[in-house]
């Protein structure tokens, strides 16, 4: 049994200083800047970044075979679902929801926790610091989140109150799950309304009105399919961004996962209106959700734009790295342009945008002092990272890295994997559970 944290108490993250010496430097800061040098953390936070740091630490680390990369922001997944990987693959989106509800309704409140460990394993094993979930027991996961030690964005899914499997009205979960986690050092607990398809007006604007008293995002899933635009034209005689726009829900900080089928009008919609996109190329090529996000409108729009896995019921794999190659090579070979999302944007896609769409950007996505220790160690030795040189180091986290180049993750300046090996969890024990919980989840598959 967990015991949730008192709302407004923090357990104090590492209280030693540590200083990584040597280390090549990929700093995310203003300029850019790939540097040979040494990174300091104190308290949890980055206290210098410099050629030569004079000065002693408690902890002294030979960083000289390492590049030191910020932690990558997942902006989009359903983290529990890790229990599934696999279980509905190669189905148009109806059929794959089809198995996924047909699984859902058997999901309950300890498996998702196992499911969740799982997920956070595979994320922490491939630098992700920070995500963005959609879900529900979400406590289940803020548990998860907490004993790993990643830093998890927690969206309540609700729903319309005839539509959910819920038990009691999913708004009222949500706003009592965001009472149970406010303050916590590592959970920011949000509300997530799930789509248009299965949100009406009032769903919406309550979860804007939740999220605005308690000052935190909201997160959705917004013009994945053709077929969700014109089923929603076909009910409210609008397609979905123009029609959030007039029930007055945009407005507030929020964050959209897809986005893949939108107007002109709608970019600017979502521009205008400060809407963070979470781009999840890998979820709408498997599900053949058609066409490719326009992602460079966007960004020339003025919209922030990050990267999400989705699930592994959908990708099948959460590897940021997987996902920046994926994204770069799609809308390249789309738009017969290679110049366009350049190593360095995908990287930053990866990093400081994700924090951005979070509002976490001063705190969180780059190697900056005073921000949050929240980085990866990536071994220069590793044959996807050859030739080691520090003007192709972007270009190799963006193209070829491979998840096992990365030795080492901090978060909030704690150790979370070291030697490729979960400081807080044990693997062969999650993955035991999970083995064990996916047997019952697999047979209530539908047959095909
Ligand atoms: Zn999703």
């Amino acid at each position: 049994m967990h015991d949730l944290v008192p709302a407004g108490v923090s357990p104090p993250s590492a209280a030693r200083s540590l200083l990584f010496r040597g280390a090549l430097l990929v700093t995310q800061d203003p300029q850019r800047r790939i540097l040979r040098g040494d990174l300091r953390v104190e308290g949890g936070r980055i206290a210098s970044v410099s050629p030569h740091d004079s000065g002693s630490a408690d902890e002294e680390v030979d960083a000289s075979g390492f590049a030191i990369v910020p932690g990558f922001v997942n902006a989009h997944t359903h983290v529990a679902m890790s229990l599934l990987r696999g279980v509905a693959d190669d189905r148009e989106l109806a059929g794959f929801l089809e198995t996924l509800f047909a699984v859902d309704a058997r999901r309950t409140e300890a498996d998702v926790e196992v499911g969740a460990r799982a997920g956070i394993a595979e994320m922490l094993l491939s630098g992700t610091t920070s995500f963005l979930d959609l879900y529900y027991f979400e406590d289940a996961i803020a548990r998860a989140v907490e004993s790993l030690g990643i830093r998890g964005f927690l969206g309540w899914a609700v729903l319309d109150s005839e539509l959910t499997t819920q038990k009691g009205v999913p708004i009222d979960n949500a706003r009592a799950f965001l009472e149970r986690w406010k303050g916590h050092r590592l959970v920011a607990p949000l509300v997530a309304p799930q789509g248009v398809y299965v949100c009406g007006k009032e769903t919406w604007l309550r979860a804007k009105e939740v999220a605005e008293r308690a000052g935190t995002i909201v997160h959705y899933h917004l013009a994945e399919t053709r077929r969700e635009v014109h089923e929603h034209q076909q009910k409210t005689g609008r397609r979905p961004v123009v029609w959030l726009e007039e029930i007055g829900f945009f407005g507030s900080r929020s964050v959209a996962a897809h986005a893949v089928w939108l107007t002109g009008e709608e970019i600017g919609i979502l521009a205008r209106r400060n809407v963070g996109i979470a781009h999840c190329p890998s979820s709408n090529l498997k599900l053949a959700s058609g066409g490719v996000a326009p992602v460079v409108e966007l960004r020339a729009a003025g919209a922030t734009v990050g990267l999400g896995t989705d699930s592994v019921a959908s990708n099948n794999s959460l590897s940021m790295l997987r996902e920046m190659h994926l994204a770069g090579l799609v809308q390249k070979n789309q738009r017969w342009d290679a110049t366009v999302l350049s190593a360095q944007q995908l990287l930053d896609l990866a990093t400081l945008e994700g924090a951005r769409l979070l509002g976490r950007e001063a705190d969180l996505g780059s190697l900056e002092v005073g921000k949050q220790a929240d980085f990866a160690l990536f071994r220069l030795d590793h044959p996807t990272l050859l030739p080691a040189r520090p003007e192709a180091i972007v270009s190799h986290l963006a193209y070829s890295a491979a998840d096992e180049a990365i030795d080492s993750v901090y978060v909030g300046g704690d150790p979370v994997v070291r030697h490729r090996t979960l400081v807080r969890g044990d693997w062969s024990t999650i993955r035991r559970d999970g083995e064990a919980a996916a047997e019952a989840l697999w047979s209530a598959r539908p047959k095909p």
